[in-house]
């Protein structure tokens, strides 16, 4: 496929939508968008956005009909969304990924069978459910979560053994639930892996990601671990890549134990916001890599020119950014949303320092 013959879809209309759509421009990629609202972060890029719900067939087959290969920036999109369009275009990643990391359950599940590592964690169904996973894990603390659309600590609560389980199964509102063992973690890492149809993958990281109130605040490269932590964080990102056939990018997100263990924690199962710093640090992006891969172009270099720490502007961050227009090596994103709130990813700032050498 010729680059300058393609046009892309992408469903979701947020900063990770804008973000690709704006690396599709450099590589003369048209995109357009499909998303539930109005004047969107990716709308204001895009060459053509559609503006529907996730089930309207009618509006998603003339959104298929106008692009020749679809992706998406959101994983929440129903997986028959996904299915219906893969009727009539190509889709990547494929469903497959979606369905798996779009349910905390099948994710931990999958990864297991893979033979990555996760925190100990069952399925509950009842308040007795806790009771019994509690006692056959052994575990002092514990996370319950809603197995579905949870984000930045939405839908999940944190518990001690000695809770009463029947409270604890009733505030999540929710039939399904996971049962986590509380990870006693050092730090948070994640990987970021671009894989193109010939299976050949490019890596970002480990990124190191400090959270405030459950969402993203910074993340930081290079990231000061252990090389054996890094070896084999980045082996279970290729591991997941390979065993679900990714075309496309994902993020896995892990936890380092105080005993040096890896825990997979979460798959997303596209660019990841720990990744925002590649557009500036490297000479292809996450977002770069996003188009090119599922456009059927091969993946870039991801070696990294500069050392970066990536910050988010949340909420009312945006109206203080005087520090951020002056600073050396300060490179500015916003989003272009025009309502500010509280816990509202607006933009990010990333701030460079250059690297003598590449990393590895
Ligand atoms: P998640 O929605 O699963 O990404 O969780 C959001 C944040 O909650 C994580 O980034 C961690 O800081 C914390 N967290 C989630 N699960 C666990 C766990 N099993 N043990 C300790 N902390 C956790």
């Amino acid at each position: 496929m010729k680059s300058h013959s393609i046009t892309l879809g992408i469903l979701g209309s947020g900063q990770l939508g804008r973000m690709s759509a704006l690396a599709a421009a450099e590589l003369g990629i048209r995109v357009h968008v499909y998303g539930p609202d109005k004047d969107s972060p990716a709308e204001h890029v895009a060459a053509k956005s559609y503006i529907g719900s996730y089930t309207d067939k009618r509006k998603l087959k003339a959104f298929a009909n106008s692009v020749d290969v679809v992706s998406y920036e959101f994983e929440n999109i129903p997986v028959e969304t996904i299915r219906y369009i893969q009727k009539i275009k190509p889709v990547y990643p494929d469903d497959r990924l979606l369905e798996i990391s779009q349910n905390r359950i099948s994710e931990k599940k999958y990864l297991n069978d893979i033979g990555i590592p996760t925190t100990r964690w069952a399925a509950i169904y009842s308040p007795s459910d806790i009771d019994k996973a509690v006692s056959d894990l052994g575990a002092k603390n514990y996370i319950l979560k809603t197995t579905r659309f949870g984000y930045d600590g939405k839908g999940q609560t944190v518990h001690r053994a000695s809770d009463n389980a029947k409270k604890s199964f009733g505030k999540l509102h929710s039939n399904e639930l996971i049962l986590e063992e509380m990870v006693d973690f050092k730090c948070e890492i994640s990987v970021i892996i671009a894989r193109d149809k010939n299976g050949k993958s490019a890596i970002y990281g480990p990124m190191l990601n400090v959270h405030r109130n459950h969402i993203l605040h910074t993340s930081t490269v290079p990231a000061k671990l252990d090389a054996k932590v890094g070896t084999k964080a980045k082996r279970s990102a290729r591991k997941l890549a390979d065993a679900v056939g990714l075309i496309g990018v994902l993020g896995l997100e892990m936890f380092v134990t105080r005993d040096g263990r890896i825990l997979a924690n979460e798959i997303a199962p596209r660019t990841h916001n720990s990744g925002h710093w590649t557009i500036d640090a490297c000479s292809v992006s996450q977002f770069e890599q996003h188009v090119r891969t599922v456009c059927g172009l091969p993946v870039g270099n991801p070696t990294p020119h500069s050392a970066a720490v990536m910050t988010n502007l949340i909420g009312n961050d945006v109206k203080n950014m005087k520090k951020y227009y002056e600073m050396k090596g300060a490179c500015i994103h916003l989003y272009g949303k025009l309502l500010t709130r509280n816990g509202r990813k607006m933009g990010h700032v990333t701030v460079l320092k250059p690297l003598r050498a590449g990393l590895k």
